[in-house]
This record gives C-alpha cells, sequence and structure tokens, in this order.
C-alpha cells in the first residue's frame, strides 16, 4: 500500500481508536492489514515521503500533533521506515512482520491513483471536521 494510503489508515484508525494508547496499536495493525491488500506500489520515493509527510503535517495542524488520529497515522507509516533507513535485519529479512513474512506483502490489484484519492478523501474528512467544528460553535 502507498504511503500516504496507510497515513490516512492509521489516521482513521487513531480516530476511531479514541485513545493514543489505541491509536499507536491499531495504527501498527492498519499498517499489517494494508499490506495484505493487493496493491500497486509507487516507484517514487520522492512522491511516496512528500505525499505522507503532508498527510501527516495537514493532520497535525488541523486536529493538534497529539491527537490520537495523528499518533494512528504516524504508527502505521513508522514500519515502512525501514525501506529507507538502514535498521537491522536479522536473519537477513526485515523486521515489522508485513515485510518479513514471505507472501504478506501483495502486489498487483488495487491501482495507485485509487490509493492516492481515498488517502486524499481521508485527509479531507479528518481535516475538515474539527475545522467546521471550531467554525461552528
Ligand atoms: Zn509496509
Amino acid at each position: 500500500m502507498i504511503v500516504s494510503l496507510h497515513v490516512a489508515s492509521g489516521a482513521l484508525a487513531g480516530t476511531l481508536a479514541g485513545s493514543r494508547g489505541r491509536a499507536l496499536a491499531l495504527g501498527l495493525l492498519a499498517h499489517a492489514a494494508g499490506d495484505a491488500v493487493p496493491h500497486q506500489d509507487v516507484a517514487s520515493r520522492a512522491f511516496e515521503t512528500v505525499s505522507g509527510l503532508a498527510g501527516l503535517l495537514l493532520l497535525a495542524a488541523a486536529r493538534g500533533p497529539l491527537d490520537p488520529a495523528v499518533v494512528g497515522a504516524a504508527a502505521a507509516s513508522a514500519p515502512d521506515l525501514e525501506h529507507v533507513l538502514r535498521l537491522p535485519r536479522p536473519g537477513g529479512r526485515k523486521l515489522f512482520p508485513s515485510h518479513r513474512v514471505p507472501g504478506w506483502h501483495r502486489s498487483g490489484g488495487l491501482p495507485a491513483s485509487v490509493q492516492v484519492l481515498a488517502a486524499g478523501a481521508v485527509f479531507g474528512a479528518l481535516a475538515a471536521g474539527p475545522l467546521y467544528g471550531r467554525v461552528g460553535r
């Protein structure tokens, strides 16, 4: 799953979780679940990084940096850092279960464009919610 949709699904999970602790756990689970959905990936690391960070920053700006949605989003995107950073690889394999177990991360299926649109819709809804709430009060 592309990074921005990992961020978005983690934000959604964090919102539903209601607390930071549960948001952290559900965010990690959302990443594992997202990797199991057959999906296209984006080859551009720059696009992945910029779009993921933009989503995270937008949510932090709209909801506050410690909002469960932001905690969930950070937790759900953190596992993919091991694709970029040099982390230990016990037995030559990556750390996070969905990267470690062969066949978990599945390619093909959900087009990248659909994932980008879905991520954008989630960011819009989660960022706009508190803003509208503020205006309405
Ligand atoms: Zn992953």
